[in-house]
């Protein structure tokens, strides 16, 4: 069974969504799909078994998937959250977006120092969410293993800002 092809068809395009002009690639339908979804985590989850120490997770569809994967993988879970969220001392990072900046929040002591960090999320687009969350886990003094994702939209290039790291896609389109 093909999983690439079996998650882009579980993948709604929602046009003109956060604004006009973007097509949102709504994930949705395949957390609904048990049978697809458990494939999703077991193909990462026999990938990086024995080789990270926690999971990093980036609100809020990075959750869904990383909890599970975290639990699979018998390791812990770290929420990398937006601004004012996380109610312990942060490391804060600003990212851009097309419009303004963004700001991830990581907890100072979630991870520790020469811990390997998975890091998940849904989808990877222009990579400065990714970008920010590797830059957070570095500043605790852990390392980020690998990076795993639902859906890659390669045209946006957001590899680009990820080099040196190990980016891993269910599906790339
Ligand atoms: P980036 O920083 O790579 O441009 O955007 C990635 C972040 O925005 C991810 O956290 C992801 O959840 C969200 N995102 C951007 N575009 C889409 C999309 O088309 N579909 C979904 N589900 N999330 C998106």
């Amino acid at each position: 069974p093909d999983l690439a092809a079996d998650v882009l068809a579980g993948l709604r395009d929602i046009p003109d969504f956060p604004v006009n002009g973007v097509v949102f690639k709504d994930f949705t339908p395949v957390l609904l799909d048990h049978a697809l979804r458990s494939r999703i985590i077991a193909d990462v989850v026999d990938r990086r078994r024995g080789q990270v120490d926690v999971v990093a997770g980036i609100e809020a569809r990075g959750f869904i998937l990383g909890a599970v994967i975290a639990h699979e993988l018998g390791v812990g879970f770290v929420p990398v959250r937006k601004e004012g969220k996380l109610p312990s001392a942060v490391h804060a990072q600003s990212y851009s977006l097309e419009y303004g900046t963004a700001t991830l929040e990581i907890h100072q002591d979630a991870v520790s120092h020469g811990e390997r960090v998975l890091v998940v999320d849904d989808v990877l687009a222009t990579g400065g969410t990714l970008a920010a969350t590797c830059e957070l886990v570095e500043r605790c003094g852990a390392s980020v293993a690998a990076i795993e994702l639902v859906l890659e939209i390669g045209p946006l290039e957001g590899r680009s800002k990820l080099t040196g790291y190990d980016v891993r896609s269910t599906v790339t389109i």
